[in-house]
């Protein structure tokens, strides 16, 4: 099996003595920042002026320009939006770089697709969080941790991944495991979990039996709660202890029911278009149309969001879970999602 590193395996007096900038201070950035904080970490974050720059000065952070940030740097931890990373790293990030510092990022998107290309003479490692950075920061707070993937693309001082470990233990994943990857595997298969499976094949998974339902004449509060509602009681279950733990907690009748009708629903066709979805990862087919969907200002991007929040499911949801008030409202309506 797998080797998985916990804490008690990671050295991180070393990093403790270096200046750590993480560049950016949403999702990600603000887990981190505070994580590293607390773990005796020293930390200043890297950003523009504005409101990420007010929320970390509030949380009590240091807060440079990024240019000064980069500059007075050992570690350069970038968590800016994948898509303005190339031009905030021209600009502001690789001209105050120095040799033998260690350039990092959470995802490796534009490392593996060639949007950033690190001098040779820095350490470039990633280290990546799987789940939200929301939760990187509340599981931190609760003694827990998000497990995280860590991996080496250049080890230009021979400490590429004691620097990697160490970070990886300052954010609190050590508690929870940390296991290693490359650049290409965690970019691929983060960008095909989340489309196929985690974002993609769950919300049209829910929208579909959400509209057959609704198409069929029954009430849509019904069916919001039949196919988006429960959907979180079921994974919970999943999350907790695997396919066996959630179908010993639901009926005989509905075990049955998933064993035949699953199978109708995603079947060998859905499956090879899973396949065909990869390739697409794998040869650069989606990063290129990503890339240039955000050089042309996201039309489609803009157009097809638009649409989905207005979709019926949100609005009988929106209803519904005003009178559901012990069910949470995300912490940040935007971002607080599984993004890997
Ligand atoms: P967010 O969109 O939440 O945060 C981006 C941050 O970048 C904000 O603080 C924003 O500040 C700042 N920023 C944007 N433009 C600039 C600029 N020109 N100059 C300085 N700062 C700027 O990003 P995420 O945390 O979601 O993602 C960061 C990285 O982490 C990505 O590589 C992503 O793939 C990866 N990742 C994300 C996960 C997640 O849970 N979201 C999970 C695992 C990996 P401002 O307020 O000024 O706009
Ligand atoms: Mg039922
Ligand atoms: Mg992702």
């Amino acid at each position: 099996m797998t080797n998985v590193i916990y804490n008690h395996q990671i050295e991180d007096q070393d990093l403790k003595q270096k200046q750590i900038a993480v560049i950016g201070y949403g999702s990600q950035g603000r887990a981190h920042a505070l994580n590293l904080k607390e773990s005796g970490f020293q930390v200043t974050v890297g950003l523009r002026k504005g409101k990420s720059w007010e929320k970390a000065e509030e949380d009590g952070v240091h807060v440079a320009p990024v240019d000064e940030a980069v500059k007075k740097a050992d570690v350069v931890m970038v968590l800016l939006p994948d898509e303005r990373q190339p031009e905030i790293y021209a600009e502001s990030i690789k001209p105050n770089l120095d040799a033998g510092n260690a350039l990092a990022f959470a995802h490796g998107f534009n490392v593996h697709f060639s949007q950033v290309v690190p001098p040779s003479d820095v350490d470039v490692f990633l280290v990546a969080p799987k789940g939200p950075g929301h939760l990187v920061r509340r599981t931190f707070e609760e003694d827990a941790g998000v497990p995280a993937l860590y991996g080496i693309y250049q080890d230009y001082t021979g400490n590429a991944a004691k620097t990697a470990l160490a970070y990886s233990k300052g954010i609190g994943a050590g508690r929870a495991g940390i296991l290693e990857t490359s650049f290409q595997e965690e970019t691929e298969t983060d960008l095909f979990g989340e489309q196929a499976v985690l974002c993609g094949g769950v919300t049209s998974l829910i929208k579909a039996g959400f509209e057959t339902l609704t198409e069929a004449g029954y009430q849509p509060e019904v069916a919001y709660f039949e196919c988006m509602h429960e959907m979180k009681l079921i994974v919970d279950l999943l999350y907790e202890g695997g396919l066996e733990n959630m179908r010993y907690s639901i009926s005989d009748t509905a075990q049955w029911g998933d064993f035949v009708s699953g199978p109708r629903v995603v079947d060998a066709d859905t499956k090879a278009r899973m396949k065909d979805i990869l390739a697409d990862v794998q040869n650069g087919t989606f990063a290129k149309s990503w890339i240039t969907e955000n050089q042309a200002n996201r039309p489609q991007f803009n157009a097809i969001n638009a649409r989905e929040n207005e979709h019926e499911i949100e609005q009988v949801g929106r209803k519904l879970r005003e009178l559901m008030p012990f069910v949470n409202q995300p912490i940040d309506k935007k971002k607080d999602v599984v993004n890997n």
